[in-house]
């Protein structure tokens, strides 16, 4: 696969004084109620942002934007600090209510069906973010109104490699405005149908080549996942595709795609060295491994319910398997003599 040009100048000295060394995400804070064929949950920790955050702390230190009510105590901002993620730009809104999502999956953990959407806070939300965040060399847009995406990405004009995410949602209910933060990201990673959705075409590779055909500026690099069957990555002109991990048993793939981008983009920023030496390209070969990780936190992400799984995960078991997603997808090119 062939580099994408993304990775925008160092804004130094910062840079090397290490002071730019995190991630900002902005995206939903929730509380979720879930039910699939394995069990349900009335009110767990999820939304977006805290999937992603999860995931990309693995990686680097996470700073997460975005508000939460009085419901939102300290057990679970613990659950993000324990992972040192930094919730200084998490903003508590006196006598608001959490941001509220309930869903159902049926047999097929393909599709969902979302039964309510509460935006609560998130319906009056100013993004205020710290000097910390706004210094942050990578952003991730996680999956929210897009308006609050672009005043998000509006107050971190140093990212030097911005991602976002997305949902049928706001491509049926503001399509317009998402169309402008999509004009403002590098990479942008969405579901295949919800690709096929924005740009009504067919397949993949005509979406993709459509939503290039948008910029410059726009996306230079599309992963589009595709549930229990991986995911794809692609750029102008290159293509790589990865099987999800084979799994026994999944419990709850409510915020699989969070933790994939979460994996992917906390690998990607943990390599700016790589990033910095290709020299303003986002390198084929990095994208593969970055799309490695983003599979192999997702796989953890699923085995149970919520952030359970993500939450007790170790670096060694990500290692394990990335390992085994490596072994598993590799072969070899050995030609036989064809009759014809
Ligand atoms: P995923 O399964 O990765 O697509 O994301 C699941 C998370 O998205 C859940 O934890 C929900 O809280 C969150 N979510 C669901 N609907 C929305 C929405 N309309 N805006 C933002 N976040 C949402």
């Amino acid at each position: 696969m062939s580099s994408a040009a993304v990775w925008g100048p160092s804004a130094a000295p910062y840079h090397r004084e290490g002071q730019h060394l995190s991630i900002t995400v902005v995206g939903s804070i929730a509380f979720d109620a879930v039910k699939t064929p394995f069990g349900e949950r009335e009110r767990m920790l999820g939304g977006a942002a805290v999937h992603f955050a999860l995931a990309a702390s693995f990686f680097e230190r996470v700073r997460v934007v975005g508000p939460v009510g009085d419901d939102f105590a300290e057990p679970e901002l613990a659950v993000l600090e324990e992972h040192a993620i930094d919730t200084d730009d998490i903003e508590r809104v006196p006598g608001g209510k959490t941001f509220f999502w309930r869903g159902e999956y049926g047999w097929d953990l393909n599709t969902r069906e979302t039964l309510d959407t509460q935006l609560n806070v998130f319906e009056h939300f100013e993004p205020k973010l710290s000097p910390e965040s706004r210094a942050s060399e990578v952003l991730f847009l996680a999956n929210i109104q897009p308006d609050l995406q672009r005043r998000v990405r509006e107050q971190c004009p140093q990212a030097r490699f911005v991602a976002m995410d997305s949902m049928n949602l706001w491509i049926e209910t503001a399509r317009d405005s998402l169309l402008q933060t999509i004009a403002g990201v590098d990479c942008l990673i969405l579901n295949d149908a919800e690709l096929r959705e924005l740009t009504a075409k067919p397949n993949l590779v005509q979406a993709a080549r459509e939503i290039f055909s948008w910029g410059p500026p726009g996306p230079a690099a599309i992963a589009a996942k595709q549930g229990e069957y991986g995911a794809a990555l692609l750029t102008p002109d290159g293509f790589f595709g990865l099987p999800a991990f084979p799994l026994e048993a999944v419990v709850d793939p409510t915020g699989a795609g969070d933790s994939f981008a979460g994996g992917f983009v906390g690998y990607l920023a943990a390599r700016r060295e790589e990033l910095d030496a290709a020299g303003g390209e986002l390198p084929g070969d990095l994208l593969r491994r970055a799309m490695a990780y983003g599979t192999a936190l997702a796989s953890f992400n699923v085995e149970e319910f919520g952030t359970e799984r993500v939450a007790r995960l170790t670096a060694e078991e990500i290692f394990a398997r990335v390992g085994e997603l490596s072994e598993m997808t590799r072969f070899s090119d050995v030609r036989v003599p064809l009759r014809r």
